[in-house]
């Protein structure tokens, strides 16, 4: 197996490469469009072909390179179905997954951050997007977000893996890489020994600036991203 982490500074968001070595199979989630070259340097390097390219949501912070890749690889670009992004080639529900060598990636809808948000299960880890975050986890003020919906993703979905699942966010402002789920489950400040009402009062009390990005990036990544 290769495993590669990627991050992007303007937005600190991770990018993530996982491959299959026996058959040099690959597949990207949420890569960033101005990291495009980066990950195509890294598939060329590692003799890796690219099949799929996974975004666990439409970003409101960055442009995705989902377009980019698609037309660099012939790879297919999946969301999921309650995206309404016509541009996905695959369109994708709880319990679906995606073929990676011998192996699947499980797709689990987690929405509340968003209403397409999807976690990815690969081996011992699950990608989470921005429903799940090292120490928090995704706004749910715009964008169709729902905190109790957010609340529900997280404690009846996420936090039902085993305790030692590895845990790879979307995001992260501080520099950390991974987590697991039985660290969340009793850290994590917004969720450990929370009700759903107490989360949600948090949630609505976060008082976060409107993202920098979000008039440009939503529309365009309902696009795929750009085409340059
Ligand atoms: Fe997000």
């Amino acid at each position: 197996m290769f495993f590669r982490q990627l991050f992007h500074r303007e937005s600190s968001t991770y990018t993530y490469i996982l491959a299959d070595s026996t058959w040099r199979d690959a597949v990207v989630i949420d890569a960033v469009s101005d990291a495009t070259d980066e990950v195509l340097a890294i598939l060329r390097e590692q003799d890796l072909h690219l099949t799929h390219i996974l975004e666990t949501h439409l970003h409101a912070d960055h442009i995705s390179a989902a377009r980019k890749l698609r037309e660099a690889t012939g790879a297919q670009v999946v969301l999921s179905d309650q995206a309404g992004a016509d541009c996905a080639d695959l369109q994708v529900s709880d319990g679906d997954f995606v073929v990676l060598g011998d192996d699947v990636i499980r797709i689990l809808t987690t929405p509340g951050h968003t209403p397409e948000s999807l976690s990815f299960r690969w081996h011992d880890r699950v990608f989470t997007g921005d429903a799940l975050l090292i120490g928090g986890c995704g706004r749910t003020d715009f964008q169709g977000g729902n905190a109790g919906t957010l609340y529900d993703s997280i404690t009846e979905k996420l936090f039902t893996l085993p305790e030692e699942t590895l845990l790879y966010p979307g995001h992260d402002y501080k520099g950390r890489m991974v987590s697991c789920i039985g660290e969340e489950k009793q850290m994590n400040p917004r969720l450990a020994d929370k009700s759903r009402d107490e989360f949600i009062e948090i949630m609505r009390n976060l008082d976060l600036p409107k993202p920098k990005m979000i008039d440009v990036a939503v529309p365009s990544n309902r696009l795929c991203g750009t085409a340059n």
